[in-house]
């Protein structure tokens, strides 16, 4: 499959990242590799991934505890003074195995330890092939509030290699296709047209979708890399997506959902949001809602939940001057940004959903 040029970084499949990788890791190049991984990508992505790798620099393994409760700058501090441990000097490159989480904190890690320094993004969930391993945005959660600290900070390189998903749980690999429903129906409606029949996907099809779904997001970043503009499309379904996400987290009685599921959510109830601004037909969201709730399991939110969800939204990063702004579908394909609802739509939305 093509390579795909991105803003001063490119990402490559299969069949070329390995040939990629053994020639640019020189020792005249760099001085240490670090290849961070999380316990679960240790176990099932690390060995095949060091197979591959033939390089004659001094490879040092550093890992963290899987899940995005970990996402968090505790792990930064021991990852940076590992680091240090380990003799890391600027000419040190980091390679980040592993799903958002890694990519998100390896990401940061590189572009904040002494000053920065380059890594690559080898994503291995779904999700983080499709959207987080791309377009430089890293971070970490500031106790329950979603990716509050971080910075946008590109890659050396993304090494997409969808070997790695046969190991994925169906749970993870169903929210890592929210994200791709997503970039159909912000900016491609012949895309979302082919998540309507998804039976009897080969693993070429597969990576036909993953390449066309980075495609997609690439393109948006390379208009707007820093997030003016165009860039806030992507957002769609994540301003309500993010803050369920970081209630039920922070609620040890609430069962948490994956970042795709909750975004599955977010993308049913901003559709009822546009719908309310006329921005689409009452049949597109219809269709919508019934493709999305066909794949993702529904939840139940109380009135109580609903409150709690709302006053979350203050923090969205896309907020500007205290308000909350929504990046909207205008017709499935098109996204209309900056957009303010009143607090009493968004409770329709709950109650659009749970019928
Ligand atoms: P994740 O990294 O937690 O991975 C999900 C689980 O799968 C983890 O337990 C992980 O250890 C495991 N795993 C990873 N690869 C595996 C494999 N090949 N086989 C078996 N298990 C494997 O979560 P995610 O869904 O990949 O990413 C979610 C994160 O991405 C969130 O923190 C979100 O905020 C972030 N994100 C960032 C961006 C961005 O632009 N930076 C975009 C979207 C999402």
């Amino acid at each position: 499959m093509q390579t795909i040029n991105a803003n001063g970084y490119s990402v490559y499949f299969n069949e070329t990242i390995y040939s990629y990788l053994n020639e640019i890791l020189l020792p005249k190049e760099y001085s240490k590799i670090f290849v961070l991984v999380d316990s679960k990508t240790s176990e099932h992505c690390l060995p095949n991934f060091l197979a591959n790798l033939a390089t004659e620099i001094e490879i040092e393994i550093i890992e963290f505890e899987a899940g995005e409760q970990y996402k968090n700058i505790e792990t930064c501090f021991e990852i940076w003074s590992a680091l240090t441990e380990l003799g890391a000097d600027r000419k040190s490159i980091i390679l980040n195995l592993g799903g958002g989480v890694v990519t998100d904190l390896g990401g940061f890690i590189a572009s904040t330890f002494k000053r920065g320094i380059e890594y690559i993004n080898v994503p291995t969930t779904l999700l983080a092939m499709v959207d987080a391993s791309i377009g430089g945005k890293n971070g970490v959660d500031l106790g329950n509030l979603k990716n509050q600290i971080g910075t946008i900070t590109t890659p050396k390189a993304v090494l997409i290699d969808t070997n790695f998903l046969t190991t994925l749980p169906q749970n993870e690999m169903r929210s890592g296709l929210a994200e791709m429903l997503k970039h159909g129906l912000i900016q491609d409606k012949a895309y979302w047209d082919k998540f309507k029949n998804l039976n009897n996907l080969s693993t070429d099809d597969l990576d036909k979708l993953i390449h066309q779904s980075i495609e997609i997001k690439n393109n948006i970043v390379l208009q707007d890399p820093t997030e003016n503009g165009i860039r806030k499309a992507l957002n769609f379904g994540h301003t309500l997506g993010h803050a369920i996400e970081s209630y039920l987290l922070e609620n040890e009685d609430k069962n948490p959902l994956l970042h795709g599921e909750a975004i599955a959510i977010g993308m049913i109830l901003e559709s009822y949001l546009s719908l309310q601004k006329n921005l689409i037909s009452n049949d597109e969201y219809q269709e919508i809602k019934y493709i999305i709730s066909d794949i993702f399991e529904q939840v139940s939110f109380t009135r109580e939940d609903i409150e709690k969800i709302i006053a979350l939204l203050i923090h969205d990063k896309k907020n500007e001057f205290g308000k909350v702004q929504f990046a909207l579908l205008d017709k499935i394909g098109n996204v209309k940004i900056n957009q303010f609802i009143d607090n009493e739509l968004i409770f329709s939305a709950f109650e659009d959903y749970k019928n």
